[in-house]
């Protein structure tokens, strides 16, 4: 059973207890701050498809998402907790009629927000209508760097166009640009330009990050998965271009893990440094935490404050910290650098999200994991399993042999 609001000591009737959660003693996470940047998935509707979506493949339907009064209840409670940045994400935010109304209340109540986006439903009336509203900064993903392999990756027809057309108007408008690239065995072909893209559009940095595999990306590994000489070339090109670009585009890059000795210190570690709020509500250490069987998280909608939720609800103690360790982390030097991995892929590959994360040499599934990367790497299944509502739907045509 969760425990319930007055656990914390902090009476029902008051909205607004977030400051006293923080300031008041005893908390079972006293150790950790609220994050000073959090992610409001805003919707899972999304008119893309992409086969490495990081939403859970049990999308949350519209009838749940939180409403707009909601969101501003919300926007305004992180402010008063001590958060300063918004990122607003989904699925697709502008999919939500009311994006404006809620980038508007973010910036009367003082938090930085940004856009993240595919882009694909914006107008240049509705960016500009943003940009009046206080939005500070987009980032639209690009899936490659020309429609043929980017719109087939997209599931959408003249995507990657309509991509080109609003990374133009944003600069227009003066907002800052983060170009997004996620990439796999069936777009790492396409790097170097996309890095040129990057610069052509004015954007400021490069996010260029190897598919995380979980959720639909789990599903569609044998299609996504890089060879080895391909990771050894990426980063060659990423190290290449980050000397060249010194000053003109800051390049940010996730490297893919299964190929990895350690595993990446996932979002910062557990109930460390980040959460985010689901399109229901739901508030989660990271946006694949809801794969994790048996946890159980709590709402925006519940009697709990957010910040109660952050520091003392069940699920954000469960991995928090160290204490929760088996071996081999429990008694690994690096258990405080890279908390164990990620908690979702741990679940995901190994059924229990308590075992190391597979990513690490020290698992007793690394070998067995690395192993399995080469083989679905050199295998020529390129079919996707797209993303949608319905649990998904295999790729016809012949394109999938590209
Ligand atoms: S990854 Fe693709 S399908 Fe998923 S939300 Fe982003 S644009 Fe939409
Ligand atoms: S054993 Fe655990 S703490 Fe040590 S490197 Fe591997 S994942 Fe990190």
């Amino acid at each position: 059973m969760s425990p319930t609001r007055s656990d914390a000591g902090v009476a029902a009737s008051d909205p607004h207890d977030g400051l006293a959660v923080l300031e008041a003693r005893g908390s079972t996470a006293e150790a950790f701050g609220i994050p000073l940047a959090v992610l409001a998935e805003l919707t899972h509707r999304c008119p893309l498809q992409c086969p490495y979506c990081s939403n859970p493949v049990e999308l949350d339907r519209g009838g749940s998402e939180l409403t707009t009064e909601e969101w501003k209840k919300v926007l305004t409670e992180l402010a008063q907790i001590g958060v300063l940045q918004i990122h607003f994400s989904g699925g697709e935010p502008t999919a939500r009629k009311d994006l404006v109304e809620l980038v508007q209340h973010a910036s009367d109540v003082g938090l930085y927000s940004n856009l993240i986006t595919s882009a694909v439903l914006l107008t240049r009336e509705k960016l500009s209508a943003l940009a009046d509203a206080g939005l500070c900064h987009v980032q639209i993903s690009f899936q490659g760097n020309e429609p043929m392999v980017a719109d087939r990756v997209a599931g959408l027809k003249n995507a990657h166009e309509k991509k080109l057309e609003v990374a133009r108007w944003t600069r227009e408008l003066d907002l800052p640009l983060t170009v997004n690239a996620v990439m796999h065995r069936q777009n790492l072909h396409q790097l170097a330009d996309i890095i040129e893209m990057a610069v052509d559009l004015d954007a400021d940095r490069l996010e260029v990050a190897n598919v995380q595999y979980y959720g639909w990306a789990l599903k569609n590994r044998a299609a996504l998965m890089p060879t080895l000489s391909q990771i050894e070339e990426t980063s060659r090109i990423v190290e290449e271009a980050a000397v060249r670009l010194k000053g003109i585009l800051t390049i940010d890059y996730v490297v893919p893990d299964y190929y990895a000795l350690r595993p990446k210190k996932c979002m910062g570690g557990w109930g460390r440094q980040f959460f985010n709020i689901s399109p229901a509500g739901k508030v989660l250490p990271c946006h694949a935490a809801e794969s994790i069987t048996g946890l159980e998280f709590e709402s925006v909608r519940s009697n709990h404050s957010i910040a109660w939720i952050w520091q003392n609800s069940e699920a954000f103690n469960r991995y928090r910290g160290t204490g929760w360790m088996k071996e081999p982390c429990k008694s690994c030097e690096f258990r405080e650098i890279d908390f164990g991995g990620c908690r979702c892929q741990a679940f995901a590959l190994t059924g229990d999200a308590g075992n190391t994360d597979p990513a690490c040499t020290l698992s007793p599934m690394h070998e067995q994991l690395f192993k399995q990367a080469e083989l679905e790497a050199a295998s020529d299944n390129n079919r996707f399993l797209y993303r949608n509502f319905s649990g998904g739907t295999l790729e016809t045509g012949d394109n999938h042999g590209a």
